[in-house]
């Protein structure tokens, strides 16, 4: 740059209405700044979203509603402690609990959840952790809740106990008996259904929680097991909440939520002094949560059946493709197209059909169905990405098929 030409383009910016200092480049003297693309400096691909709310894929889109929260928030001081209240009175109000608490996201609600059953108030025993001599030490679970995700509760230091019946249940509830723990999107595998955990718990005078991480929609689901009376209920913010992706909420009796509070910062010396929350991310939580109990859920169902019709149409077109559209009962409930094609008439395999996806212009994730089958669902995609998205998947099925003959 000549030197001449910086000096114009000193002269132009004030007029363009930027600060006097920025380093935003400007494309001509009556363009308005360009924003910086932070995502194409760092040379990241982007790629439509038709697979779902995948953590690896970074969850889900921040609505603008819910950025503006965040970037308010972005500008003041406030205590901690202060917003967690204020913004945990209005979520708990929501989601019909007595209280509540924005967590680093579902596995953290997790952690501090079971932290607080086992420590109570007490100091010395929030200091204690993961530490559980004299302390109750055990969680008990059912065989099919037994995933990866009792992890979380195991960041406490508790063993799990997994039993199938109500009889092995109530054989395997002893002194050492912390919590009883429910997987609801695994509900269907197991023996012992909600209603029946949280009366066991009562029975017992145990306390229940629930994970219910990527259980909405349907948005009843929000208040549906503090109705139900578990004590502790646990949901992540950046899946169908649409809310910060490291963030989420722990709700449920008021007691439990303070004992779990006294186990994450602002205080320290405790286990979850790693799990913190910044104030935007808990105004980021309670704005996504808002926004999303006053969305037109029935006007969100529709559209989403939509672009799944849509890109299902385009797809079948192809001889020896097959689709099906299903709803899956609990997670990711949202319509959900397969779409399978017959290896021998259109011959390439699934990994390659995804990468092939992915290295088009621009990309696009979908997930792997069955077999010789991808998935697609259509709840974080953006308006119009469905016509990409459709005649993407056509374009290569046919070129697949057309290699054959
Ligand atoms: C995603 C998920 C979690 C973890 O939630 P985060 O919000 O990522 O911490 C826990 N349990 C289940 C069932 C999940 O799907």
């Amino acid at each position: 740059m000549k030197r001449r030409d910086v000096i114009k383009g000193l002269t132009i910016l004030p007029v363009a209405g930027v600060a006097m200092g920025s380093t935003i480049p400007l494309v001509s003297s009556c363009a308005s700044p360009v924003k910086r693309d932070v995502l194409r400096e760092l040379g990241l691909r982007t790629f439509i979203n038709a697979a779902g709310t995948y953590t690896f894929m970074t969850g889900s889109l921040l609505p603008d509603e819910v950025m503006e929260a965040m970037v308010a928030a972005s500008k003041e001081f406030v205590l901690l402690d202060d917003v967690q209240d204020k913004a945990g009175e209005k979520i708990a109000e929501i989601c019909h609990a007595e209280a509540a608490t924005v967590t680093a996201g579902c596995w953290s609600a997790m952690v501090l959840g079971t932290a607080g059953v086992i420590t109570g108030k007490d100091q010395a025993k929030i200091g204690q952790l993961p530490d559980l001599e004299g302390l109750k030490s055990e969680v008990i679970t059912q065989v099919s809740h037994n995933t990866g995700y009792v992890h979380a509760l195991k960041n406490t230091g508790v063993k799990i106990i997994a039993v199938e019946t109500v009889e092995e249940l109530e054989k395997a509830i002893n002194e050492k008996t912390a919590m009883l723990w429910f997987l609801n999107y695994t509900a269907p595998l197991g023996k012992i259904q909600d209603r029946e955990w949280v009366e066991l718990g009562r029975k017992h005078n145990i306390p229940t929680m629930i994970d219910i991480a990527a259980d909405v929609p349907p948005v009843e689901n929000l208040w549906k097991f503090n109705d139900m009376g578990f004590d502790l209920v646990c949901i992540s913010g950046g899946k169908g909440l649409r809310g910060p992706q490291s963030a989420g909420i722990l709700m449920g009796r008021k007691d439990l939520i303070e004992a779990a509070r006294l186990n994450a910062p602002p205080r320290g010396g405790n286990i979850g002094r790693g799990m913190k929350v910044n104030k935007e991310e808990v105004v980021g939580m309670y704005a996504a949560l808002e926004r999303y109990v006053n969305l037109d859920h029935d006007r969100e169902w529709k559209i989403w059946e939509d672009r799944i019709a849509h890109i299902e149409n385009a797809a079948k077109k192809t001889a020896g493709v097959r689709t099906s559209v299903t709803v899956p009962p609990i997670a990711n409930h949202t319509p959900t197209l397969n779409i399978e094609w017959d290896p021998e008439v259109i011959k390439v395999s699934r990994e390659e059909f995804q990468e092939r996806l992915r290295r088009g212009n621009p990309s696009i994730e979908v997930v792997a169905g069955g077999g010789n089958s991808i998935n697609i669902t259509a709840f974080m995609m953006e308006p119009g990405q469905e016509i990409i998205v459709a005649a993407r998947i056509a374009e290569e099925l046919t070129k697949a098929s057309a290699t054959t003959s």
